[in-house]
């Protein structure tokens, strides 16, 4: 296949703007990149063309954080006052509504998600998964979802204590048991981790248990750290130990692990994540949402600490995301140098490789000779000089997710011309509303935990 005529942006650690680029792609690999003529001419044979005239190419959009089956709170009333805080949003809205997910609607809400990712040009996601009333089985359900989709996605299921010592095992032995699947029969598009919900919900010895499997399987491990200050007031009070500390000394804590978050952070606990080369995801939108704080980004970015970008389960546009980590920075530190689009697109293309590259080596986040074929196409025609030196600003200030065409993922396309190719978005609506209403009735059932 040989794509040609696009304005190629190839990020990456050096990052170029190739008017009339061409890639050539074999095997699920970008094989060649260069001028249109000059790759024209270098495969004369490639009978696989697409004409990309007039469109921006991306690399594929990379989630290092997002729940899948947060899906069905769109548009769900929560019953009572509102929630005051985070702790209230978890009882009263997360806790009960992943508790209402059947098997069926765990399938669905990934679905429409993985819709979503689809048209907004977002190829890998890293999920963290919860659904308490059905465990045994729940990543099996995302899986086939995600390969019926074509992206690629690292699922986890959440260990938590808030089910019980026998909801806490059943969720580790979830992840153990995919982990173990995906040895036997593996798949380019999956990928497995050890998912723990957060340092206040699980105590030292599921936290340990976690660990081990997680070692024994060679996992890494995905938690939210610090979101609200009630995660470090729980542990000072229990452990006399902040929430990092504690990660840290019970040996959660490696280049292998994934920090979603990471907020209400002292400077010992910056410099851990740094020493033992953790990597953190940070979802500004959802923070907003939540009123839970600002995550120090500039401060761990200066650290060397790998922060790339989640969504915490909002909309699946890498464009919207990156501008609200920008415009949050700017607001919070009342000063329009923080961050910058530079910075931003960094974060959300070379350290969520990065991270990404924890499930599959050959994810660059750039276009370059030997990366998986992870790209997009948007219709994006710049109308001021757009070079490798201002281009991360048309990404952050310009472009947003409506603009992609066509995605493709290790070669293969999923959408072209904004036609879904490997989902019927219409139908999984439908069998979503009819899902959802299952989970919205058993959710109002349900009483706050
Ligand atoms: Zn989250």
């Amino acid at each position: 296949m040989l794509i040609y005529n696009a304005t190629m942006l190839t990020l990456g650690s050096h990052p170029r703007v190739i008017e009339n680029g061409a890639v050539l792609i074999r095997e699920g690999r970008i094989a060649d990149i260069g001028e249109s003529a000059v790759l024209r001419a270098r495969h004369p044979d490639e009978r696989e063309r697409l004409d990309a005239s007039g469109k921006v190419m991306l690399p594929g959009g990379i989630c290092a954080h997002t729940h899948f089956y947060g899906a069905f709170a769109r548009g769900l009333a929560i019953p009572g006052e509102a929630p005051r805080n985070f702790i209230e949003v978890l009882q009263k809205l997360w806790w009960r509504l992943d508790r209402a997910l059947d098997y069926e609607g765990v399938k669905y809400s990934a679905l429409v998600c993985l819709v979503d990712a689809i048209k907004n040009g977002m190829t890998t996601l890293i999920d963290h998964h919860a659904s308490p009333d059905a465990i045994d089985g729940a990543l099996d359900a995302i899986a086939e979802a995600v390969e019926q989709a074509g992206v690629r996605a690292a699922l986890c299921y959440e260990v938590t204590d808030r089910n019980g010592l026998e909801g806490a095992q059943r969720g580790i032995a979830e992840n153990v048991r995919f982990a173990r699947r995906l040895r036997q029969q593996p798949s380019p598009l999956l990928g497995a981790a050890m998912g723990i919900h957060a340092s206040f919900t699980v105590s030292d010895p599921t936290l340990e248990a976690c660990v081990q499997a997680a070692e024994e399987h060679q996992l890494p491990i995905h938690i939210h750290v610090a979101e609200d200050p009630a995660d470090e007031d729980d542990c000072f009070s229990k452990y006399r130990m902040a929430v990092v500390e504690r990660l840290a000394q019970r040996g959660a804590l490696s280049a292998r692990t994934i920090c979603a978050h990471c907020i209400h952070l002292s400077e010992r606990e910056l410099d851990l994540l740094a020493e033992h080369g953790a990597k953190v995801a940070h979802q500004p939108r959802s923070n907003m949402n939540n009123g839970v704080g600002v995550a120090r980004v500039p401060e761990m970015l200066a650290r060397g600490i790998c922060v790339g970008l989640g969504n915490d389960g909002f909309s699946n546009d890498p464009f919207a995301e990156m501008k609200a980590a920008d415009l949050l920075q700017k607001v919070s530190a009342r000063d329009p140098r923080a961050l910058g689009a530079d910075k931003v697109v960094h974060m959300a293309y070379t350290n969520n490789a990065a991270i990404a590259q924890l499930f599959w080596r050959d994810l660059g986040g750039a276009l370059t000779i030997g990366a998986a074929a992870d790209l997009v196409l948007l219709d994006y025609a710049p109308f001021t000089p757009l070079h490798a030196g201002n281009a991360p600003w048309h990404m952050v200030f310009g472009m947003h997710g409506g603009m992609v065409t066509h995605t493709m993922v290790g070669g293969r396309w999923l959408m072209m011309d904004r036609q879904l190719l490997t989902l019927d978005e219409r139908e999984i609506a439908a069998k979503a509303r009819e899902a959802a209403e299952r989970a919205w009735k058993k959710f109002a059932a349900l009483g706050s935990d």
